[in-house]
């Protein structure tokens, strides 16, 4: 059953607050839409551009109901709402994606699961509920590997670095959780993402990988198209089409992959939603990624994802304000500059206030350009 679109007009209402769905607005509202947002903060990046802006606990459950009875189609920018949260919102309006690939991509133990049991390469990994399960987790997966909480990680948030040095009983106590997952340590070649959509009608629609480097486990520079052979780049999507069917999704996703320097390809995670690192596609591809998050969850055609131009795209952190604004004057006078800010009042060390965004004949010469303008919102000091 596709039923019949939601159309402009409707309103949409959007479960977080971040730049996402600050970014997703925009294009709500550029195509007629009315947006409402719930999060538990005031003057949020996404509630700046909604028409209702709703200040409450992703666990005030009265409320969350009385927020999708308010709306035509709930979705979200945040995927650590809990299940609860979404079932709430299902009772009411038509939630997409559904409550159910929130649950399992906002595990990492569920989500690891999912992928292998679709028969999806994953990094190798165990469960880890104990420090004796860390122990006999390390003898599986071996040494150099990655402990992570299960739930609730982001940025590198909730990680630890195991060695063979490593004092087992030690890395367990410091986590401090219930539930973690141990992930051998991929010494990867590169990491691409594919961000993808598929349509109430089953069809799907993927934008090019896209390359990714991290700086302290935080996105830092994305380039597009990755540097992929199109072999590779062809499985990369396939297996992302694979994960939209297999969780019978509707809406947006984005499926980050370790290129291993054998050449195989490995899922580290799924996010349900729109992805900082397809920002990009605001400028170089014809369709945006907020806009095909739009297209899908409202019920109409995906639109064409096709890069126009090779681009980067390189993130503005809190750090970049150090005691003063940064010179916008340097980056503003670059012509092939696009500079986003994401309305955030304090620019805290790692927070993400910002990105910009430049199209190039080639995706190094975009690199370097986007780098260039970066370093030149740096102010000399006098
Ligand atoms: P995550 O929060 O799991 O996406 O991790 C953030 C970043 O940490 C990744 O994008 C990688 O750069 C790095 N990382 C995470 N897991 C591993 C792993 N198993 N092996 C190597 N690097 C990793």
């Amino acid at each position: 059953m596709t039923g019949r679109p939601i159309p402009p007009g409707s309103t949409i209402g959007v479960l977080g607050g971040g730049q996402l769905g600050r970014m997703f607005a925009m294009s709500a509202r550029r195509l007629g839409y009315r947006v409402h947002t719930l999060a538990p903060d005031h003057d949020t990046p996404a509630g700046q551009i909604a028409d209702v802006e709703i200040v409450a606990s992703y666990d005030d459950m009265d409320r969350i109901r009385e927020f999708a009875r308010g709306v035509d189609v709930v979705t979200f920018e945040f995927e650590n709402v809990s299940a609860g949260a979404a079932a709430a919102a299902e009772e009411t309006a038509i939630v997409r994606p559904h409550g159910r690939s929130l649950q399992i991509a906002q595990h990492r133990l569920r989500e690891k699961t999912f992928l292998r049991d679709a028969g999806l390469p994953v990094t190798p990994f165990a469960a880890v509920r104990s420090e004796a399960d860390l122990v006999e987790g390390a003898r599986i997966v071996g040494l150099p590997a990655v402990l992570k909480t299960a739930a609730f990680g982001y940025d590198g948030k909730g990680q630890l670095a195991l060695h063979p040095e490593t004092n087992l009983a030690d890395a367990w106590r410091s986590l401090d959780t219930d539930e973690a997952i141990l992930e051998a340590f991929i010494d990867f070649e590169r990491e691409v993402s594919v961000v993808a959509a598929r349509g109430v009608d089953g069809s799907v629609e993927a934008f090019v990988p896209i390359e990714n480097a991290h700086r302290r486990h935080v996105l830092d520079v994305s380039v597009a198209p990755a540097a992929l052979p199109a072999a590779l780049a062809a499985t990369a999507v396939e297996a992302t089409r694979v994960v939209l069917e297999r969780l019978d999704y509707v809406g947006i996703i984005c499926v980050e992959f370790f290129v291993a320097r054998n050449g195989h390809l490995m899922i580290n995670e799924i996010a349900p939603r729109p992805h900082n690192s397809g920002h990009l596609t605001i400028e170089a591809c014809r369709t945006s990624q907020f806009e095909q998050q739009l297209r899908a969850i409202c019920g109409y055609p995906l639109g064409s994802p096709e890069l126009v131009q090779p681009a980067a795209m390189a993130n503005l952190l809190g750090d970049l304000w150090d005691d003063s604004e940064p010179d916008w004057d340097a980056a503003l006078a670059m012509p092939d500059v696009k500079l986003h800010l994401y309305g955030k009042a304090i620019p805290r060390p790692g927070r993400k206030m910002g990105h910009l965004t430049v199209l190039g004949p080639t995706p190094h010469e975009a690199r370097v350009r986007v780098l260039e303008a970066r370093s030149a919102l740096r102010r000399v000091p006098s």
